[in-house]
């Protein structure tokens, strides 16, 4: 970006000037210079200058912005407001990774502005304390069943001794001699440019703004304290592997009288060898043989719930699926609980006794060409059984 002349010195008009003494300033000018007019070299730039000045100056929003921000107000991003979310760590997740350590950006922003904007203020404003991460395990019946239980972990906290303040007991931070509070100091550099005022952190106050003269002998001025902290968690009933609970006030001491950050608690939960399970449902594999199948019958099937008597029925084919309502895990959010779907799967036998073989055989004779067995077959085979005994 080429460099931009400050309007009012294109305008020689004083800061303070009136719109009626910019209008005249501007008419006046752009008269001189017109390229109609005036066939000077260089007259036709001064006129494009001129009437960018005016422009920003006679455009009261252009005009604030110019005078709060300089050029660099004009540009995206640079709106002052888009700054602020920079500076309290905001209320995210892992808000580590976001955290800009205050100083880099800052510095930037400050050199890049002479004037002082409100991005001082966000280093002297009360600053929320960083979120942390707890990682929990839980087994499989706990995340359906939730649980309370008390964790403890290490954070920092506001020092009790002096309330965060850092000040020793009886005695307060008092503001800054060198900055005055503001938390900055201008200084002179010679550049190649010649020499220019910037904005330095203060060297005192470390851009706090605040001077403690006699630190407090607990947390050595710092007003934050590592301490282990125990807290109960209530686990609803129903979380999932990798679920996330938020328990605010939990995390890190704030800075500058700040709230404190939030803790996370990111669940992982073992799985379970006898279910799947997904959401609130639940899945269970049922293996019956194929005796049970063909005949049907009424067998005990696990459920988290515990054991549930369950119907199969004559003729039930392998990969049949069947539905014990209620029986899964309660909804997080919402009413009740999903369902266990049992699948069965037909076992084939395995190394028979010779009167097994028979009967398979006997079996086979009576079914014909039919493998699958139809049901009048079946039924003469059965009532053949029932003979016997
Ligand atoms: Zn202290
Ligand atoms: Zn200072």
């Amino acid at each position: 970006m080429a460099e931009q002349r400050d309007p009012y010195e294109v305008l020689g008009v004083s800061k303070d000037a009136s719109a009626d003494e910019i209008k005249r300033a501007y008419r006046k000018l752009s008269k001189k210079y017109h390229p109609d007019l005036n066939k000077e070299p260089g007259a036709e730039a001064k006129f494009k200058e001129i009437n960018e000045a005016y422009e920003t100056l006679s455009d009261p929003q252009k005009k604030a912005q110019y005078d709060q921000y300089g050029f660099a107000g004009n540009q995206q991003g640079f709106g002052g407001g888009g700054f602020s979310g920079f500076g309290n760590g905001g209320s995210g997740f892992g808000n580590g990774g976001f955290d800009f350590g205050g100083s880099g950006f800052e510095d930037i922003f400050s050199s890049f502005f002479g004037g002082g904007g409100q991005s001082r203020q966000s280093r002297t404003a009360p600053r929320q304390g960083r979120d942390l991460q707890y990682e929990m395990n839980l087994t499989f019946e706990e995340a359906i069943f939730g649980k309370k239980t008390n964790i403890e972990y290490s954070r920092e906290a506001l020092c009790k001794t002096c309330h965060g303040s850092g000040a020793k007991a009886g005695t307060s931070p008092v503001t800054c001699h060198k900055c005055g509070g503001r938390g900055f100091i201008q200084v002179q550099r010679q550049t190649p440019l010649g020499r220019m005022m910037t904005q330095q952190e203060c060297d005192v106050c470390h851009g706090t703004g605040k001077e403690i003269k006699e630190k407090c002998t607990t947390c050595y001025g710092s007003g934050h304290v590592r301490e282990k902290h125990e807290v109960q968690v209530t686990i609803p009933a129903g979380v999932e592997d990798g679920n996330q609970m938020r328990l605010q006030g939990q995390g890190e001491a704030g800075t500058n009288g700040g709230p404190y950050g939030d803790l996370f608690i990111v669940f992982h939960v073992s799985p379970s060898d006898k279910f799947e399970r997904d959401g609130a449902e639940i899945y269970y594999t049922l293996p019956i043989s194929f005796v049970q199948a063909a005949l049907g019958d009424s067998v005990k099937v696990p459920t988290v719930h515990g054991d549930v008597e369950m119907k199969i029925p004559a003729g039930t084919q392998t990969g049949t699926t069947f539905r014990l309502r209620e029986k899964g895990a309660p909804r997080l959010r919402g009413n009740g609980n999903g369902d266990q779907k049992v699948t069965v799967t037909i076992v084939t036998p395995k190394n028979l006794t010779k009167a097994q073989k028979e009967a398979l055989k006997a079996f086979a004779d009576v079914s014909g060409e039919d493998p699958a067995g139809d049901d009048s077959f079946f039924e003469k085979w059965r009532k053949k059984q029932r003979k016997k005994h």
